[in-house]
């Protein structure tokens, strides 16, 4: 698809040029023209007063479906990825998410499993799933783009949900946009929040945008399925339920073909990040320790707590600790029982890195801080001044033990 402008009927009023969010629109010489920029987000059709605006479809593009057709589409449907035949861990967060959406809209929750047995479906339906779409073929046993995007394109055509979900993993990240250009429909990738808007019952999808400078909600009212990922951890799972019963279909995966096969997967070593992503308890720190002597101190209280460190943009970009050990939006996202955020103010960027965590400590000076905002408990005071008293508290107990 392309946008095109007729130059016949431009008058060049510049009406068409305030409309576009790219300034991929310029005037030169009395006419209109768009530029390289342009990202085919149609802001700018219809503004313009003579009509000269429209969109061009490619030889063999179908037009983009009409508005009313969304009703046609029902269900929430999570996609579970599977390592070594095991449900990863963001397949039950999607589901917990996934779960609440699915009430909300009063409809059924799927999950699709492909490449794993039986007891790996049933496992999702204890997890919040009322049926799941299985096939256990090898062809889906190791991940590969093509396979699993023809397999996910014919199950959203043949079954029309709502919503797909899946997680934004590297699995994720590479299949999912082939789907949703597939389907002619709108992806939100790495989504912090998804709720359903109670008077359109369209999802809102919220994400960092504008290099994390703003909180964005994103919509797509007129195609469907609506299709968002979300990264690891930053979702809640739901409650396992041993009694659930659900229902399995399963999937034949024929006339489905790929050029490319995958050989071997080499698994990444790197402790740190699966420390920090499976820590319990995580203190971090931020530019409020001052220097980089103010680890040393965190490292006591993360070691008397059995937890890891955790720091913020700021305390990395400083040098006082590796990146591997950053949390938000680029960095990592954390979920732990306990997460103490040190001298760390609460950027938009560092919280939506940890504000699932089931209990928040921020210990800062500032008592405007935005940390505060989200902290279970607060404590407004000096970190050099307060973090001791808490190791020495933490020891003497453990001494009593
Ligand atoms: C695109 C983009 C991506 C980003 N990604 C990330 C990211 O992944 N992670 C991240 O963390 N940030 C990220 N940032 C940066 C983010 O915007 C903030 O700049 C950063 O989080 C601030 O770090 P901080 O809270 O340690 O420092 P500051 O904002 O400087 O806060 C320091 C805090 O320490 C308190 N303080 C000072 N002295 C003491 C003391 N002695 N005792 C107690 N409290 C004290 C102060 O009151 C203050 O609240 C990103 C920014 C952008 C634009």
């Amino acid at each position: 698809m392309r946008i095109v402008i007729t130059p016949e009927k431009c008058t060049g009023c510049e009406t068409c040029v305030e409309s576009c969010p790219y300034t991929a629109i310029v005037v030169k010489e009395g006419k209109a023209f768009i530029t390289e920029y342009c990202q085919l987000c149609r802001a700018c059709l219809g503004v313009c007063p003579e009509g000269a605006i429209k969109e061009v479809l490619e030889p063999g593009e179908t037009p983009a479906r009409k508005e009313e057709e969304t009703d046609k589409y029902s269900g929430v449907w999570v996609f579970a990825e599977q390592r070594d035949g095991k449900a990863a861990s963001v397949a039950y967060e999607l589901l917990g998410v996934g779960r609440k959406l699915a009430d909300d809209r009063h409809t059924g929750l799927s999950a699709v499993l492909l490449g794993a047995s039986e007891s790996e479906a049933l496992e999702l339906i204890k997890g919040g799933a009322d049926r799941v779409f299985l096939s256990n073929n090898t062809l889906f046993g190791k991940f590969n783009d093509e396979p699993y995007s023809q397999i996910l394109t014919l199950l959203i055509r043949e079954h029309r949900p709502e919503i797909v979900l899946a997680g934004a993993t590297p699995i994720g990240r590479s299949f999912l946009p082939r789907v949703a250009a597939r389907l002619r429909t709108g992806l939100t990738a790495d989504c912090t929040s998804l709720e359903i808007d109670k008077e359109s019952g369209n999802l809102l999808q919220v994400r960092p945008a504008f290099g994390g400078n703003i909180m964005a909600t994103i919509l797509c009212p007129n195609n469907r399925p609506q299709m968002a990922t979300v990264r690891p951890r930053v979702m809640k799972r739901g409650k396992r339920d041993e009694h659930r019963q659900g229902q399995i279909i399963h999937v034949k995966a024929e006339g489905l073909s790929s050029r490319t096969r995958v050989l071997d997967t080499i698994k990444e070593i790197s402790d740190i990040a699966v420390n920090l992503q499976e820590a319990e308890v995580i203190v971090s720190g931020g530019r409020g320790l001052g220097d980089k002597k103010g680890f040393a101190m965190l490292e006591e209280l993360a070691e008397a707590l059995g937890g890891s460190i955790g720091a913020s943009r700021a305390a990395v970009d400083e040098g006082w600790v590796p990146y591997s050990h950053q949390v938000g939006q680029t960095g990592k996202t954390v979920c732990p029982k306990i997460y103490i955020a040190c001298g760390i103010s609460g950027a938009v960027q560092h919280l939506v890195g940890m504000q699932s965590s089931d209990i928040i400590i921020a210990i800062n000076k500032n008592p405007e801080a935005p940390i505060f905002g989200v902290a279970t408990y607060g404590i407004v005071g000096d970190v050099y001044e307060v973090i001791p008293m808490l190791i020495k508290k933490i020891k003497e107990n453990r001494s009593k033990e």
